[in-house]
């Protein structure tokens, strides 16, 4: 996952052929997009382009909450594990 896209004619900030990448955050969970090929290094550019049409209203609400609940989750993950340091 993540490889550069050979389809697209679009080219990044560096004039370079994009990353197609999946999204993981908030509403647009799911969504694909072209992101500059040097993502993670400190001199990638801004670039982004959406390959997918955004999420209709609905799900967009549903993915946003979704990733809420898997915040309360993980905080009470961390909550339990400082539990457990502790009683040691
Ligand atoms: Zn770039």
């Amino acid at each position: 996952m993540g490889g550069v896209d050979h389809e697209t004619e679009e080219r990044c900030l560096h004039g370079k052929r994009p990353r197609r990448l999946l999204c993981w955050d908030g509403s647009n969970t799911g969504r694909h997009y072209l992101a500059c090929p040097l993502k993670g290094k400190s001199n990638m550019c801004d670039f982004v382009s959406w390959v997918d049409d955004k999420w209709p209203p609905m799900f967009q609400q549903f993915a946003s909450s979704i990733w809420e609940v898997v915040g309360k989750f993980k905080k009470q993950a961390d909550d339990v594990q400082v539990d457990l340091l502790e009683a040691i």
